[in-house]
């Protein structure tokens, strides 16, 4: 592989500023490519590598100790090594688990998500976000006997070929369908409409040409992959109405935004889906996904109706995961809930402040407890005006924040968690009205 100049400066920074980082990067590209398991977890010249976390603190391979606003991608909502949590797995895998057949622990989950979320009346596990998508998809397809999936431009569903459409790469022509990576077929983006994400005028047009053929809308109530920007109340509540009068299924994506809300993101519209997914934080730190929603959806999955439909998973349902998503959720209490979302709005707050102080295109767009910095005047609205701003002096922010003990994300998304602070939140906003100036004097002001 050849490096440019610039890279190999900054690759032999990196590895005079974190030597043990870049010896176990090296070590590892010999076996997996790019030095890890994730795509997006690669950035260069080499990701830092992770020794351990504690609370909403980690400490890298290398010694240094990070206030961590990244904390996987908002999945580590309680922070890490909750005790409540720990003591719960510790007694979930006493029992020798998992097994090839079903225990008490994916009930006791089950229980949990239909007291917090009355629109989940029946659901499955899944081991991903990814996969929970996949099987409403395919739920809906079942159910309805259609094909067709709408999806919002610039909205993540999972790693899977059917929704990996129009994400971070978009189309110049309005609506025009991009594969998300080489490998998937090009042919899958006939089964796909897309739809112009917060312009309810727009998708509804979009919607009422194709609804004969729609087995599903999906959508997210934020567009959390393209920078946490939220979709309006009105805009969720106009597609719930549009998908009601037609009789088309609504299923939302609330795998990102489940933890905004006490009983998820939909609730704050006061909508009501046909199909939920969740993931991330309802796993208490585990590989976890789930879908469901109303009890006459739902049915199909039943394996008493000769009609089921399948739903394989050798790990569904495992009892470590079940454990820990059962305390996670008690521990994600409304008190919690409240306090990691104000912090998180201080962030976005603080962000717009050192825009506004230091005359910067810095600013941030967020919902709840999930936030992420934009480098323009405004907050984007969809994903075409996100992915129109700069990208690569956000990098170079993460890289500034992590010399000064604090990590995010490298494309600029934040979180908080049932354990952060409002010091570190003081401290991260110090840091960056630290480090913006400097970092964004070049920034192509759009
Ligand atoms: N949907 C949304 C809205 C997500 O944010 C993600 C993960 N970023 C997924 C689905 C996929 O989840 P997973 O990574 O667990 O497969």
């Amino acid at each position: 592989m050849s490096t440019s100049p610039t890279t190999s400066q900054a690759k032999a920074a990196a590895e005079s500023r974190w030597p043990e980082s870049a010896s176990l990067f090296d070590r590892a590209t010999r076996f997996l490519p790019g030095g890890n398991t994730r795509s997006q977890l690669y950035v260069a010249p080499h990701p830092l590598y992770v020794e351990r976390g504690e609370g909403a603190r980690i400490t890298l391979v290398d010694g240094q100790v990070l206030d961590d606003f990244l904390l996987n991608y908002t999945a580590a909502a309680v922070g890490y090594g909750n005790p409540h949590v720990r003591k719960a797995v510790e007694r979930a895998l006493a029992t020798g688990a998992p097994f090839g057949m079903p225990t008490r622990w994916e009930i006791e989950l089950a229980e949990a998500l239909e007291e917090r979320v009355p629109a989940l009346k029946r659901v499955r596990f899944t081991n991903s976000g990814s996969e929970a998508t996949l099987h409403a998809i395919r739920t809906a397809r079942a159910y309805s006997g259609r094909t067709l999936v709408a999806k919002a431009e610039g909205a993540y569903h999972g790693s899977h070929d059917l929704t990996d459409f129009s994400v971070y790469t978009i189309a110049d022509e309005p609506l025009g369908i991009v594969p998300g990576t080489r490998g998937i077929p090009a042919a899958l983006a006939d089964q796909i409409v897309l739809f112009p994400f917060n312009d309810l005028d727009r998708t509804i047009a979009v919607l009422e040409g194709r609804k004969d053929d729609l087995a599903t809308v999906i959508l997210e109530p934020f567009l959390n992959s393209a920078g946490a920007i939220r979709a309006d109340g009105e805009y969720l509540q106009g597609i719930e109405r549009w998908c009601r009068e037609n009789e088309i299924l609504l299923t939302l994506d609330e795998v990102a935004s489940f933890r905004v809300s006490y009983s998820g993101a939909h609730s704050d519209a006061g909508i009501t889906p046909d199909l939920i997914c969740l993931g991330k934080s309802i796993g208490g730190g585990f590989a976890v996904g789930a879908f469901g929603g109303s009890e006459e959806v739902m049915a199909i999955l039943d394996p008493r109706d000769s009609r089921h439909i399948k739903h394989a998973g050798t790990f569904n349902g495992h009892p470590a995961t079940m454990a820990a998503g059962r305390a996670a959720l008690e521990v994600l209490d409304r008190d919690a809930i409240d306090r990691m979302n104000r912090l998180g709005g201080r962030i976005v707050e603080g962000i717009r402040a050192i825009g506004a102080d230091h005359d910067l295109p810095l600013t941030a767009a967020g919902y709840g407890s999930i936030g992420n910095i934009h480098l323009g005047r405004t907050p984007p609205r969809n994903a075409r005006e996100a992915l129109d701003l700069p990208k690569q002096p956000v990098v170079d922010l993460y890289w500034a924040l992590i010399e000064r003990g604090y990590v995010i994300a490298p494309r600029g998304q934040f979180s908080t968690c049932a354990v952060t602070t409002d010091d570190q939140v003081d401290g991260l906003i110090e840091a960056l009205a630290d480090c913006a100036p400097s970092a964004l004097k070049d920034v192509d002001d759009r």
